[in-house]
């Protein structure tokens, strides 16, 4: 599959089959932290990056089986919102497909263009990123595209809360040193009461990022930052909860899922539903194949795939 990931057992969403319609790397942002490696292309134009046609090829091909999936989900090598074919693909699955959710992971910053809010108006859940509200902070740690500003993110995230009824959820991503002071978290919620979301998800570094200077933080810390955004709801991403999809082809899902991110043994064995000693083998082949390239992070040993580097 070209454009389709997974299913994977994903921590926030349950069992996901994932679709990335980005050409690695194409974003409108650059996050220091993104673990899909540094922005090749840094854009905001929006275009047809990938057919859509292709795209619903793969898809009806996949869904024709009836596929046991919580959720469909919009992510991968880039900014997935850039694609201007995004609303035909989110019609098109709520048409055939019904039964399934459709979740939509976006960086939030092309949220203040209308016909961007009108493609993923659709989906039944939305998780854009809101990291820093001062122009500092958010340069630093997002470096965005000319032209996108926090003020422009923050407007264009209350027009979508105002048009969109599904549930709307807030990622947070701590970066420490730059987005967990006293001034950043009270402008950060601020601006999150004043957009509304359902919830806000707090998130930090817990595989390698593009940078390698920036670490992660403890979940005291996180706790600490979420009372800080009372009377926000705010959940701290948590750990896989050990589902997982019978896989038809389990190696081939292995590789597509590191290709998108670096993973941990354990990582893979949650979301493929297979056991650590199964993964461990089926990793090793690959990687005694020539396949896999490993690197040392803050929760131990990471594989990612060798021809392609990093994509989320
Ligand atoms: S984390 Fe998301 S928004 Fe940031 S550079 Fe990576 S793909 Fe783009």
């Amino acid at each position: 599959m070209k454009y389709l990931f997974g299913p994977v057992n994903s921590r926030r969403l349950g069992i996901s089959l994932g679709i990335d319609l980005m050409p690695h790397k194409t974003c409108s942002m650059d996050c220091i932290y993104c673990e899909c490696g540094c922005t090749d292309r840094l854009t905001t134009e929006l275009r047809e990056y990938t057919p859509v046609e292709r795209v619903l090829e793969e898809l009806d091909a996949f869904l024709s089986s009836a596929p046991r999936l919580d959720v469909i989900t919009f992510s991968g090598s880039g900014e997935p919102t850039l694609h201007s074919g995004i609303g035909d693909v989110i019609r098109h699955l709520k048409e055939r497909y019904p039964q399934y959710r459709i979740a939509v992971l976006t960086n939030g910053s092309l949220l203040w263009r209308p016909e961007v809010r009108r493609a993923i108006v659709g989906a039944d859940l939305v998780i854009p990123s809101l990291d820093a509200v001062s122009q500092e902070a958010f340069g630093a740690i997002n470096r965005p595209a000319a032209g996108i500003t926090p003020s422009a993110v923050v407007r264009g995230l209350g027009e979508f809360r105002r048009e969109y009824s599904g549930r709307l959820i807030l990622e947070i991503f701590i970066v420490p040193g730059i987005n967990d002071t006293d001034r950043e978290l009270s402008l950060l919620r601020e601006a999150c009461l004043a957009v509304g979301p359902d919830l806000v998800q707090l998130n930090t570094l817990d595989r390698p990022g593009t940078e390698g200077w920036v670490a992660g933080v403890d979940r005291g810390t996180l706790k600490r930052i979420s009372r800080r955004l009372a009377p926000l709801e705010v959940e701290i991403t948590g750990t896989p909860e050990g589902r997982g999809a019978a896989a038809p082809d389990t190696d081939g899902m292995i590789l597509a899922t590191l290709r998108r991110r670096p993973s941990t043994l354990d990582d893979l064995a949650s979301a493929m539903g297979l056991s650590r000693e199964e993964t461990e083998r089926r990793v090793l082949q690959l990687k005694a194949a020539g396949m896999l390239e490993v690197e040392r992070g803050g929760r131990g040993v990471f594989f990612r795939l060798r021809e392609r580097g990093r994509e989320m």
